[in-house]
């Protein structure tokens, strides 16, 4: 008998909105033939819909508020503004592969954002785009790594599109297009390596493009394609065709899964949530660093490009950490000297993160230099939250915000006291950054690129019992993992935030094998600490601003 094999192959920041176009237009054949033979409709991101969080969400099958990820950086203790890349180290909770790994099937992780470094799996891992260089062990095992590196050539880990200037767009689009065939390499050497069952990778390129070019992608929505250029479209073809060889490899009566860990859309204003906390009167600023906090916000990139320049004269090495290396960098951080700009005192709530909407409250006891008390969070928080729904963009005589909720409406679990007090939904074509000083809003331009993430990913899946060319209502990124342990024939375990996605399968397959949960109690996952050297942690600083997640 043929063997069953099981694919979930990500797509960073695919959407139905081109995709569904584009693939019933033709130019997406391995695309549309799925949809024809799968189920297939939205997968709702977790809010606010960012990479890290989403794809942690996917392979626990739980909410923030559980695995404890809300954004690519963590709040460092003891400071307001400070923070640390995430790893691996902080996924303590059971995985997708883990689980299936547990009951003996052969597993292959590839290019999964969290999972750098690699931890023991049963089969084959290779880390992600938070991987330092290739010159680290981002293989599991270790001794893959050289081979894979012979076989593959070169290995990119990440495009960093911030870096391209405008017109050299092409140039991008060749460059990711190169990383794309070096992904379908990778995938054909670890599929040909062992006999496996379970395949989980993720294609990064996408988002990388989206975010760059989503001014290219759009006029092509809606019109089967007129209005996009050739090469956009070619690039997604080119994925189309890893769709269709990953599909090929698994074999007949195989299962697919296609995700995505968010939706795009076009980018057109940005909103500095802390310059609105300052207009409001929540944060306060020194009145002797008014005039510095003004200089350091106009040269804010100049800085960011020095500090970046200073620290690549220094030759990366390894094991070479500690104090001396930390001193040259900190100082130039922009984050810090806005830091030190804040009469922290005065000040009753700040936005700490890059990408998360979140905003925290002061708070006594919690944060290092705290004035608000624990009874007046509630009455300052529900004041906060109605203000934003408020929150208007003049230039454009629009409310902003969609939708608010204190970090008790949004999440559950033991880990949900590291979220923000506040998170709140922008409308499409609003992104919010943390930078102190300077306007309430702005247009986006190149150095933000023309897309963002939304909430409305895809979810696609094919195979044995799944309806043909269903279309299915929208799903959540933590009904992934449940369903395809169901798919597998195992439980999901009870503390799963997600469900089977029942609705995708035939009644009489779900009659056959009822979908069921396996007891397990839940555990406070504590993260391991950090996973990078001083000098790794501002690579990959620099790295997620050329990805446009810092900023
Ligand atoms: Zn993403």
């Amino acid at each position: 008998m043929q063997r069953v094999r099981y694919v979930v192959l990500g797509i960073d920041g695919a959407t139905w909105r081109n995709l569904r176009p584009w693939a019933e237009a033709g130019f997406l054949p391995h695309l549309r033939a799925l949809m024809q033979e799968g189920a297939w409709g939205s997968l709702r991101s977790v809010i606010p819909p960012v990479t890290a969080p989403a794809w942690v969400s996917f392979m626990t099958g739980k909410g923030p508020g559980k695995h404890g990820v809300y954004d690519f950086v963590k709040p460092v203790d003891g400071t307001l503004l400070g923070f640390d890349v995430i790893s691996s180290h902080d996924v303590r909770e059971p995985t997708l592969w883990s689980i299936a790994g547990d009951q003996g099937r052969k597993v292959i992780v590839f290019n999964v954002p969290v999972t750098y470094p690699p931890k023991p799996v049963n089969g084959l891992l290779v880390g992600d785009m938070l991987t330092p260089s290739i010159e680290c062990d981002f293989t599991y095992p270790k001794e893959i790594r050289e081979e894979l590196l012979r076989e593959v050539g070169d290995y990119t880990i990440t495009i960093n599109w911030l870096e391209y200037k405008k017109h050299e767009s092409r140039r991008l689009l060749r460059d990711l297009s190169e990383c794309l065939e070096q992904r379908r390499k990778t995938i054909r050497f670890l599929m040909q390596s062992i006999d496996w069952d379970l395949f989980v990778g993720v294609l990064t390129e996408t988002d990388r493009l989206q975010h760059a070019l989503w001014n290219e992608i759009e006029p092509g929505v809606g019109t089967q394609g007129a209005g996009t250029p050739r090469e956009i479209l070619d690039f997604y073809r080119q994925v189309d065709d890893i769709v269709g060889e990953v599909r090929a490899a698994a074999g007949e009566g195989s299962y697919l899964f296609l995700i995505s860990d968010h939706g795009f859309g076009p980018l057109r204003r940005k909103f500095h949530t802390n310059n609105w906390l300052i207009q409001q009167g929540y944060l306060r600023i020194r009145p002797a660093k008014q005039f510095l906090l003004k200089g350091v916000s106009l040269c804010r990139r100049a800085i960011l490009k020095l500090a970046r320049v200073l620290r690549r004269s220094r030759v990366p090495r390894r094991s070479a950490t500690g104090p001396a290396q930390r001193s040259i960098a900190a100082p130039w951080g922009v984050m810090k000297i806005m830091e030190n700009c804040v009469d922290w005192r005065g000040t009753r709530a700040f936005a700490r993160s890059f990408t998360q909407n979140g905003i925290h409250i002061n708070l006594i006891d919690r944060e290092p230099n705290g004035c608000v008390t624990a009874g007046d969070l509630p009455r300052l928080r529900d004041e906060i939250l109605a203000k934003l729904r408020e929150l208007t963009d003049t230039a454009h005589s629009e409310t902003v915000v969609e939708q608010v909720f204190s970090r008790e409406e949004l999440y559950t679990g033991l880990q949900s006291a590291n979220a923000p007090d506040i998170i709140f939904r922008t409308k499409d074509g609003y992104q919010t950054d943390p930078f102190i000083g300077g306007s309430l809003f702005d247009d986006a331009n190149d150095k933000s690129g023309t897309g963002m993430h939304t909430e409305d990913g895809i979810f696609l899946v094919s195979g044995p019992g799944i309806r043909q060319g269903a279309r299915i209502a929208p799903a959540h990124i933590t009904d992934v993992a449940p369903t395809v342990l169901y798919t597998m024939g195992y439980p999901a375990p009870s503390d799963m935030d997600g469900a089977v996605i029942a609705e995708a399968f035939e009644a009489s397959f779900l009659s056959e094998r009822h979908p069921e949960q396996v007891e397990v109690e839940q555990v406070s996952a504590h993260s391991d600490g950090t996973a990078f050297t001083d000098q790794e942690s501002d690579l990959l600083k620099d790295r997620l601003r050329g990805l446009g997640y810092l900023g």
